[in-house]
């Protein structure tokens, strides 16, 4: 059977409740993605060392950061009015203005690629081979928005109004492609930008705001800040003043800033909780190696990470899918990114609460098919673990964990394993492996997932051809899709010209 890539395709029953559908998407422009860096090529490896080895001592963005930490709430009132109003003139500006500084900061990006490796490297513990592509997502995210940013002004007669101030308030693990996703979505859509990096990343946020001064995005209109957790609610969030929020983060934390303020508009992609189902008609090696680069790619910590794996039928009774699992999973080298041997690296922060107990503790009827250990004293270097047995119901089945753990599921028939998929809360990442053309049929019309992935991994979704998004609990807010077209519709609000006499 030929299998389709059905990447990031949504079931038409599925599609989430978007605001805008009667919008039309915009056409496509020139838009193409930008290459990684290829690693056959023996100088690019050379320069790659090189970049490891600066990241031991890296100091770029220091001073960027230095200068954006805000600790007063008369500074950041000051701070927020000064940047609405710059958003006011920035929404007047033509969208070719607009479009050609994006396209000029995805220049900047990919001219400073191995500064962004270094600092990946050195603050979020990514090896190059996660960190080369997420640097070319963020350069593609400034080409594409770019482009839609053409086709927004006037859509099927409804007139769009930028937003002045938009907050981006990005998480730590995708330390690059989110922060600048959300500030060039914003820019784009003629809002002023507050970016407000994670704090365990701020760095790399910091390289993001010099790509897009350097580009000519005003200072005042892309603003770096570093708040603390208190400050970011009750002082940012809860500002009226500001219009929008796009996060990226825990489903509790889009439920805290609605509690600041519940009437705030937020496009919140949140948590996940992802499987893989693989039935007898797969192709098993396949199977094997997708289920091992989503489950552990950058250690697992990823919303779209495969957290499950559901075996169905006879691939659930043998052995053979295990025993081929449990070698591939502890021939992986871990270690830290400047080993460039590296194939799964730290987590970022030393392990506690949920996940320390996901790496150590077993639920009712588990047992550990490889058990994660941790491999040195700063209690952030663990090998992968893989727990068997898990219960339909149990709280592993349930719960997001963050981390390099897989659990094993069995079902008798696909549509078993379909069930045990959507009794989760989140639906943002969802895999089948199958070659058989009516299971996938099967599988796409009835799981409940943002982004579905036919016989490849779930992490990784590229700009323009898998637009990003969850549904369930893994979206708040608006449903629209990062790096798809409908994604800057959601940014302003739509009126309706009046009708032709
Ligand atoms: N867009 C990323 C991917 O497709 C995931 C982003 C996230 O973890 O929030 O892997």
């Amino acid at each position: 059977a030929s299998v389709a890539a059905l990447d990031g395709r949504v079931p038409a029953t599925h599609k989430v409740a978007d605001r805008h559908a009667a919008v039309p998407r915009p056409t496509l422009g020139a838009f193409e993605n930008t290459p990684d860096t290829d690693p056959s090529v023996e100088a690019n490896r050379q320069a790659a060392s090189r970049i490891l080895q600066r990241a031991a001592t890296s100091q770029l963005g220091v001073e960027s950061v230095q200068a954006s930490v805000i600790r007063d709430e008369t500074t950041l009132r000051a701070v927020i009015s000064s940047t609405k109003e710059a958003g006011k003139a920035w929404g007047k500006l033509s969208a070719n203005y607009r479009a050609t500084v994006l396209h000029k900061v995805g220049d900047e990006m990919e001219r400073r690629r191995a500064d962004f490796l270094e600092v990946m490297a050195a603050e979020a513990g990514k090896t190059i081979d996660q960190a080369d592509p997420e640097v070319s997502e963020a350069i593609d995210f400034a080409h594409y928005y770019a482009e839609l940013a053409l086709e927004l002004d006037t859509i099927d007669g409804a007139e769009f109004t930028p937003s002045n101030l938009t907050l981006i308030t990005p998480p730590w693990n995708f330390p690059v492609a989110i922060p600048a996703g959300g500030a060039l979505a914003a820019l784009a859509a003629g809002s002023a930008a507050i970016l407000k990096p994670a704090a365990l990343t701020a760095r790399c946020g910091a390289l993001i705001a010099e790509c897009m001064w350097e580009a000519g995005v005003p200072a005042d209109t892309l603003r770096l800040l570093q708040v603390g957790e208190r400050q970011l609610g009750t002082q940012l969030v809860s500002d009226p003043n500001v219009d929008r929020v796009i996060l990226t983060g825990a489903y509790e934390t889009a439920e805290l800033f609605r509690s600041f303020r519940h009437d705030l508009p937020l496009l919140a992609e949140t948590s996940g909780k992802n499987a893989i189902i693989v039935t007898p008609s797969a192709d098993l090696d396949l199977a094997v190696k997708d289920v091992v680069s989503s489950a552990f790619g950058h250690a697992g910590q990823k919303c779209s990470a495969a957290s499950l794996v559901v075996l169905v039928g006879s691939v659930a009774r043998s052995h053979r899918f295990r025993t081929q699992l449990l070698d591939a999973v502890s021939s992986l080298t871990v270690d830290y990114p400047t080993n460039p041997a590296t194939q799964m690296g730290p987590i970022i922060e030393p392990a506690a609460g949920k996940l320390l107990e996901g790496l150590t503790q077993l639920g009712a009827g588990e047992r550990w098919l490889i058990e994660p250990t941790q491999l040195d004293a700063t209690g952030k270097l663990w090998s992968p673990g893989v727990r068997d047995g898990v219960a339909r119901g149990s709280e592993y089945h349930r719960t997001e964990y963050f981390g390099p753990i897989l659990g094993i599921m069995t079902a008798s028939t696909l549509t078993d394993a379909v069930d045990i998929v959507n009794e989760v809360d989140y639906g943002l990442t969802s895999g089948l492996h199958a070659l058989d053309p009516e299971e996938i049929d099967l599988w796409l019309n009835t799981v409940q997932a943002g982004n579905l992935y036919v016989n490849r991994g779930i992490t990784g979704a590229i700009v323009r051809r898998q637009p990003f998004g969850g549904w369930k609990k893994s979206a708040v807010g608006a449903g629209t899709k990062a790096g798809g077209p409908n994604y800057l519709i959601g940014l302003g609000s739509w009126v309706s010209a009046p009708a032709r006499q």
